[in-house]
């Protein structure tokens, strides 16, 4: 039995979703990529109102903003990634 994937070009990645996980809030906020770097330097949850992220907050995002157009701009290479399908 071979399992179905999911693939999305890099280029298609254009929203990042983040979940709140304090006390089950389960809140979700959605930002465009390309404006990451400077979404997430103060975060807070639009329902629990948690504070997030704050400066001097750690650059995960910020790195992850700069990967993700680096690669969307690589000549010659599409980069894709697969993902399992749901069933
Ligand atoms: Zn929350």
């Amino acid at each position: 039995m071979s399992q179905r994937n999911l693939i999305v070009k890099a280029t298609e990645l254009t929203t990042i979703r983040l979940i709140c996980k304090t006390k089950e809030c389960g809140a979700t906020v959605e930002v465009p990529t390309e404006r990451m770097d400077r979404a997430f330097v103060h975060l807070e949850c639009p329902v629990c109102k948690t504070v997030l992220r704050s400066p001097p907050a750690d650059d995960c995002f910020l790195q992850l903003a700069r990967v993700l157009r680096d690669i969307q701009q690589i000549k010659g290479i599409d980069v894709e990634f697969v993902l399992p399908a749901p069933e």
